[in-house]
């Protein structure tokens, strides 16, 4: 993408409403733009970001088994009435009346409408276990939206719901969604820590939130500092066998969330130089809730025996409209935004120093097609400005490899490659520069 003929409205000014960091340089880096309380456009760069996070996650879900599908925003009140929750919701719930005064919803959240998907087709235990995912829009409206996209009122979640004929196929269920969700912070760079989380009125202990350590998170988290570190489950992890030993190893080191911890159990359980007494941002949430939505909405299965049985549930979140700005809070300095590789909007931005030269411009056309070639998605900077101001927006929108060319270099025929992670520079051999961030 020639940056001349991009959409990146990048601001000079830290925008006075922003209070943490990770919003001030979406705003900056031509991100995101808010369109009402709590409400966000993704303009390009931003856009690109928040791709890459859902293809991860795609990736990983369907790793483990769920199948992915589509539901829509708008849902009808009546669904909602056969699982009691329409009146149970209150004020987070946007409700809406179309022309006939039928009582609509946008949906906070989808289990009742994947049980009814659910109860519609699936009659046998045959068919079982299942899992359905969607990645969609949601509205809550929340008391106090802030910090950007991290708490927004229109965010996106992928939401998954696993079906099971018994509460120990329904915890394997579990397991699968658990080793799922270590791959997929992991592969965003990110280090998130599961804590146990309150399971409301069904009890027992499966329902973890998944936690990034950070100054700027809403809740205080609890754990054992190991926990930081521990290596996460590999990608020929099979996810057919028994993840239980993984589950059982992750879970026995202390963690919870301010709702849950148990001061004598954290500090009896954690020797004092492990424990971690901190701030952290939620970005996922798993959870079991048998058969609290499949008794009142009739989703059931015939047995093997020919009875009926109403199908144990699970549901489990990820927020990537909120990944986006807690990958932004893990990885900055002063100068911007530092991506992950694997979440980076371009891999490499090509700087040409002076723009309108006609050697430097033809080398850079063809560098540019060089990278096209290697299958290298790369940002040109082919603007006609001073060399300050590019290397500023390079390091604002925080692309991992800078590749600087300019007439001095070419002279010698040599690059200069910029490492925004590190800062770390060097100058090579026009030739292998494409080589080297590949
Ligand atoms: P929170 O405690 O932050 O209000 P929640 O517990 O209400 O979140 P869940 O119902 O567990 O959220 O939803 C699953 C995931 O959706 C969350 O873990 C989070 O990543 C994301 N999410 C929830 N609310 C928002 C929001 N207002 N803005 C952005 N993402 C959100
Ligand atoms: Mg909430
Ligand atoms: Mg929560
Ligand atoms: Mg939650």
């Amino acid at each position: 993408m020639r940056l001349s003929q991009y959409f990146l409205p990048v601001l000079k000014e830290t925008p006075k409403e922003a209070e943490i960091v990770s919003h001030q340089l979406m705003l900056r880096a031509g991100m995101i733009k808010q369109q009402a309380a709590g409400s966000y456009s993704w303009l390009p760069l931003g856009f690109k970001v928040l791709n890459k996070v859902q293809r991860i996650i795609e990736e990983e879900q369907n790793r483990s088994g769920a199948v992915q599908l589509l539901m829509p925003t708008i849902q009808s009140a009546d669904l909602w009435r056969e699982s009691g929750r329409y009146d149970a919701y209150g004020k987070e719930m946007l409700r809406i009346k179309d022309r006939h005064e039928r009582d609509m919803l946008y949906g906070p959240t989808n289990e009742e409408m994947i049980t009814d998907i659910f109860r519609t087709y699936v009659r046998s235990y045959k068919d079982l276990p299942l899992n359905l995912y969607h990645i969609q829009w949601k509205f809550r409206d929340e008391v106090r939206p802030r910090f950007g996209t991290m708490r927004s009122r229109e965010f996106l979640m992928k939401d998954a719901y696993s079906f099971d004929l018994d509460k120990e196929s329904a915890t394997a269920a579990y397991y699968r969604m658990f080793v799922a969700y270590l791959r997929t912070f992991a592969r965003m760079g990110l280090t998130a820590v599961p804590m146990q989380a309150d399971s409301g009125p069904i009890g027992g202990d499966l329902s973890h939130e998944f936690i990034i350590l950070a100054d700027t998170g809403e809740s205080a988290v609890f754990c054992n500092k190991d926990l930081l570190e521990k290596p996460i489950p590999p990608l020929d992890t099979d996810f057919r066998g028994d993840l239980e030993p993984i589950f059982r190893d992750w879970t026995s080191l202390y963690a919870a969330t301010e709702e849950m911890v148990d001061e004598d159990r954290f500090t009896s359980e954690v020797p004092e130089d492990k424990r971690v007494s901190a701030r952290g941002i939620e970005v996922g949430h798993i959870f079991y809730f048998g058969t609290k939505y499949s008794k009142p909405m009739k989703a059931t299965v015939t047995g093997a025996d020919g009875k009926e049985i109403e199908v144990h549930m699970g549901s489990y979140g990820i927020g990537p409209t909120r990944l986006v700005p807690a990958i932004i809070e893990a990885f900055h300095d002063d100068a911007g935004i530092i991506w992950p590789v694997s979440v980076a909007p371009f891999e490499a931005v090509l700087i040409n120093l002076k723009a309108g030269d006609e050697a430097t411009d033809a080398a850079c056309a063809e560098i540019y097609a060089a990278l096209a070639a290697a299958g290298i998605d790369a940002l040109y900077d082919d603007r006609d400005m001073g060399a300050g101001g590019k290397f500023a927006t390079a390091d604002l929108i925080g692309i991992p490899y800078q590749l600087i060319i300019g007439p001095r270099g070419l002279k010698s025929g040599e690059a200069e490659i910029k490492h925004r992670g590190t800062g770390e520079r060097e100058t090579l051999p026009i030739a292998d520069a494409v080589e080297r961030i590949r």
